[in-house]
C-alpha cells in the first residue's frame, strides 16, 4: 500500500508537466511545474508549511496559538491550512483588490479574514504592517512574515529545487518565474545552482513591479501596471537577497493572459496569471538561450481561482484585455 500520512504529507512533489505549445513555438523544451496540484492550490503551500514548522522548532508558536499573516491571498490559504491540520487558529490581512474567490477559500477554511484597502508599502496601511500589528497584538500569535521571512525560500531550496534537478534528470538548463515575495525564484535559483552553476535563471517581472530595472541596471524602478494578483514587487525583500539572477524580462499583461487563454482552449490547463507571465517569460528564455534547451517555469495556481476576472468577459473587457472567443457574448 502506499499511502500518505496526513494532509500536510500532500504538499510537493508536484508532476512537471510538457506545456507543447510554448515549446513548439520556442524549439526548446518548456516544462511547468504544477503546483495548482499542492492541497491549497498553490504554490505557497510550501513555504507556509516550512515557516510554521521552523518557527514550532524555535519555539515561536505553542499549542493553541495563532498565525498572523498578510497576504495576497494563497499563503493565507497555505497558512489556514497548516493551522487547521495542526491546530493553531489563522488570521488574513489581505488587500481587497484580490478576488473574491480566494475570500471565500479563506473563509471556508475558518481563517479570520481582515480585508484592507490597496495601499503602498511606505503607508503603515499597507496589509503587511496591517499584519504585523495585528501579530503584535494577538496573545501567543506567529506573524509568518512571508516576505522577509527566509523559511520562505528555504521551502524552495529544499523542496522545489531539488525536485525539478530530479524530475530532469539534471537537464535542466533554465529557470524562470516572477516574484511575489521573491520565495520561488530566490530558492529554486539557489537550490538549481547548488546542482550545477550552468543552469540560467531568469526573473520575468510584471509590469507595475520594479525589480527589472533592479537586476538590469541597479535601480528600483517601475513603469505601468498589471492586475496579476500575488506578484509584482517593489523592493529586494530578504528572500530575493543574494539570489542568483543572470538576466531578466518584463511581460505585459496581454502577453501572459494570452499564454492563460492558449493554454486552457489548446492543452485543457486552467490556470492564474502569474502562471501566464511564467510562461511568457520561459519562451523570451528559450528564444535566448537557443533551441534546444529544456526551460521549466512555475505555474503557480489553478484558474479556478480567477473565475471571476481572467475567465469573465465584463472584467477582461472593463480592464482592456482580450476576451478569448468562446466567452465573448452570445457563445
Ligand atoms: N503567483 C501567485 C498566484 C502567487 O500567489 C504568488 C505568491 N504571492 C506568486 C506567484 C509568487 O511567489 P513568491 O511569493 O514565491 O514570489
Amino acid at each position: 500500500m502506499t499511502i500518505i500520512p496526513n494532509s500536510l504529507a500532500l504538499i510537493g512533489n508536484t508532476p512537471l508537466v510538457r506545456l507543447n505549445g510554448p515549446s513548439e513555438e520556442s524549439g526548446c523544451t518548456i516544462l511547468g511545474k504544477c503546483e495548482f496540484t499542492n492541497p491549497g492550490g498553490s504554490v505557497k503551500d510550501r513555504p507556509a508549511l516550512y515557516i510554521v514548522e521552523e518557527a514550532e522548532e524555535q519555539g515561536l508558536l505553542k499549542p493553541g496559538g495563532t498565525i498572523v499573516e498578510g497576504t495576497a491571498g494563497n499563503t493565507g490559504i497555505g497558512l489556514a491550512l497548516v493551522a487547521n491540520a495542526k491546530g493553531y487558529k489563522a488570521i488574513i490581512v489581505m488587500p481587497d483588490t484580490q478576488s473574491k474567490e480566494k475570500m471565500d477559500t479563506l473563509r471556508a477554511l475558518g481563517a479570520r479574514l481582515v480585508l484592507v484597502p490597496a495601499a503602498p508599502y511606505s503607508s503603515p496601511c499597507h496589509f503587511v504592517h496591517q499584519s504585523r500589528r495585528i501579530a503584535e497584538e494577538t496573545d501567543n500569535a506567529l506573524w509568518a512574515n512571508q516576505f522577509d521571512n527566509i523559511a520562505n525560500r528555504r521551502a524552495h531550496i529544499k523542496t522545489t529545487a531539488r525536485e525539478i534537478w530530479e524530475q530532469t534528470d539534471g537537464e535542466v538548463n533554465g529557470f524562470t518565474c516572477a516574484v511575489g515575495t521573491g520565495g520561488t525564484l530566490a530558492g529554486v535559483a539557489m537550490g538549481l545552482k547548488e546542482f550545477s552553476e550552468d543552469v540560467r535563471i531568469a526573473l520575468s517581472d510584471p509590469h507595475g513591479a520594479a525589480l527589472y530595472e533592479y537586476y538590469a541596471h541597479g535601480e528600483l524602478k517601475s513603469e505601468g501596471s498589471s492586475v496579476a494578483e500575488g506578484i509584482g514587487q517593489g523592493r529586494v525583500t530578504a528572500n530575493l537577497e543574494g539570489a542568483p539572477i543572470d538576466t531578466q524580462f518584463r511581460i505585459s499583461d496581454a502577453e501572459g493572459l494570452a499564454w492563460v487563454h492558449r493554454m486552457l482552449s489548446e492543452e485543457g490547463l486552467c490556470l492564474g496569471l502569474s502562471s501566464g507571465i511564467n510562461i511568457a517569460g520561459a519562451v523570451a528564455l528559450a528564444k535566448q538561450m537557443g533551441p534546444g534547451k529544456t526551460i521549466v517555469t512555475i505555474l503557480c495556481d489553478s484558474g479556478l481561482r480567477y473565475l471571476s476576472t481572467l475567465y469573465n468577459a465584463d472584467w477582461l473587457a472593463e480592464k482592456g484585455l482580450a476576451v478569448p472567443p468562446w466567452l465573448e457574448e452570445g457563445d
